[in-house]
């Protein structure tokens, strides 16, 4: 007999987390079962060499949603930040290194046309950025129109880009459609700048700077504020478990039970409904609701089964692009490392392997082939300078997005990964050198290990590409944007649905909302 109002949540990471605690509060019974040994997903805190530890995947905090930071009360289940608003430095060999923050440059040889035209740049897109933001919270409009209800959110979205104005609007449309590299093209002069620019449109794309959809993700990714700051990047005390952790505490406090070591193997179907869940030693759960924060394929084709599917849906799913591109650094250093150019206090901000924008597109280029990247963008953070409990005495951790690491590598990671390695040491030794006399312990994360160890297939940051065709009503597919699938009783609500990924907690909160309202 299946407990009335009882819910399992495959996976806790910080979306299913989230949901989990919204529909505790609702009045449901929840359970959450993990299949790593601790929850977080792809935001966690690890132990990567004795003594230093890292944020394992997602390492820097911008798009948390400030509902959900407030309504789950985070800062009161432990969430702090060692710093809130990191700046960005890009890194430029023999130039002088770039300060940016939001608008404004802290420092850099950059002339007077480009500060104004990057003021007047940045203002644009935080508004541009403002209406998609202002999106996220909604749950998707359905394509058919059954009733004015739903309708409500595709008319919000209207409303929303007409009070943009006529000038606004039309900008935001054109822009829209264009290609970073054309924007950045059409209003700055310094490499650099447009270099930082552009890798922030593409970081976890498989995107170039010339690929059309990356001024999209240029506004997806300065959607977020952190503590009020539109676009402030921010490094939680204690790594990125801080978040989960807090989220974890702010579930079991809301009576959440949560079982971690519990791979689910399949989820269970009786007259049509998802009735509960198998584990992968065999135990079964009921339940009236299962809801699953794994990946949409991991979910629908390989836990409940395209026999359960309907043909053309189970293909679309298979069809979702998901293959990762980001690879993850995290190297255990001796000492302090030096970076050409950069003092001190800037070595603890967010640093930048992206000096020019054809150098971010040349490093694009093999990805397209299924190769890696010899010179790789980076963007590094050093988080034990703000954060000691993360590195033994005197020595520091360094933590890095490395892209791009195809998830198909031609030949494989097996033998790929030790020469995508040795590439990327040699581009962080021409920015920092003698920093490979200072390692002591190395871990490199392709894609295809972050799909074994965190089980997100294709070891993809947002799930599933975050293109103009996968996205709101579009996201994962149509006939599951509004976070039901077509089997009763089984939701989503992980990265893979609307908004999209990045530690952000909205598309489980609205998942909850859809459930709770019984939608
Ligand atoms: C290299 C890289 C760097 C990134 N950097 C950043 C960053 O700096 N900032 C940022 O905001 N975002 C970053 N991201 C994106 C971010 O990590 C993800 O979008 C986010 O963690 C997704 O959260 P989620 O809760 O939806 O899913 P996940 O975190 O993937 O959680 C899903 C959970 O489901 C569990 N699960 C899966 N299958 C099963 C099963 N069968 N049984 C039980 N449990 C199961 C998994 O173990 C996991 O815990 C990065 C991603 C990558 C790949």
């Amino acid at each position: 007999m299946t407990e009335p109002r009882s819910v399992i949540v495959i996976g806790a990471g910080h979306n299913g987390l989230a949901c989990a605690t919204y529909l505790a509060r609702a009045g449901r019974k929840v359970l959450v079962l993990e299949a790593a040994a601790q929850p977080g997903g792809a935001a966690i805190t690890r132990e990567f060499a004795p003594g230093f530890r890292v944020s394992a995947v997602a390492h820097l905090l911008h798009l948390l949603d400030p509902v959900v930071e407030r309504e789950l009360g985070l800062a009161q289940h432990g969430l702090a930040y060692a710093r809130d608003a990191l700046a960005t430095v890009s890194l430029a060999g023999e130039r002088a290194p770039l300060v940016l923050s939001g608008g404004s440059i802290l420092s850099g040889e950059v002339s007077a046309a480009d500060r104004s035209a990057l003021r007047a740049h940045a203002a644009r897109m935080q508004k541009f950025a403002r209406l998609i933001a202002r999106q996220h919270g909604r749950v998707p409009p359905r394509l058919r129109f059954d009733s004015w209800r739903d309708a409500l959110p595709a008319l919000a979205l209207a409303l929303d880009i007409r009070r943009l104005g006529r000038k606004d609007m039309r900008e935001f449309l054109r822009l829209a459609t264009m290609n970073i590299y054309d924007v950045l093209e059409e209003q700055f002069e310094h490499p650099g700048l447009k270099g930082a620019l552009a890798l922030d449109a593409v970081l976890g794309a498989r995107l170039g700077p010339r690929s059309g959809n990356s001024v999209y993700t240029s506004l997806y990714r300065q959607s977020g504020a952190v503590n009020g700051r539109c676009g402030a990047l921010a490094l939680p005390r204690g790594g990125m478990g801080a978040v989960t952790d807090a989220l974890a505490a702010a579930a079991r406090a809301a009576g959440v039970g949560i079982r971690c070591g519990a791979s689910v193997e399949s989820i269970l179907v009786r007259d049509g409904r998802a009735c509960g869940v198998r584990l992968e030693r065999g135990e079964e759960l009921g339940a009236e609701l299962v809801v699953s924060n794994a990946d949409p394929q991991r979910s629908l084709l390989r836990l409940l089964g395209a026999r359960h599917l309907e043909a053309e849906f189970a293909r679309r799913v298979h069809n979702l692009r998901a293959a990762g591109n980001a690879a993850k650094l995290h190297l255990a250093l001796g000492g302090r490392p030096q970076f050409r150019g950069l003092s001190a206090a800037q070595l603890g901000e967010r640093l930048l392997i992206a000096p020019d924008v054809d150098y971010v597109e040349r490093a694009f280029n093999p990805a397209k082939y299924g190769e890696f990247s010899t010179q790789p963008v980076l963007e590094i953070t050093l988080p034990s300078l703000h954060d000691r409990g993360l590195a033994p005495a005197g020595r520091e951790v360094l933590s890095a997005v490395v892209q791009y690491a195809p998830y198909d590598l031609k030949g494989g990671w097996a033998v790929g990964k030790e020469r995508f390695l040795a590439a990327v040491m040699a581009t962080l030794e021409e920015h920092a050198p003698g920093i490979g006399a200072l390692v002591q312990h190395a871990e490199l994360l392709t894609p295809m290990d972050i799909e074994q160890q965190f089980g997100i297939t294709g070891g993809h940051w947002h799930h599933g590409e975050l293109a103009l065709d996968q996205f709101m009503v579009l996201r994962p597919v149509p006939g599951a944007a509004q976070y039901a699938t077509p089997v009763a009783g089984l939701y989503l609500c992980g990265a893979g649905c609307h908004p999209g990924g990045g530690v952000m907690g909205t598309a489980g909160r609205n998942a909850a909302r859809v459930i709770a309202g019984g939608g």
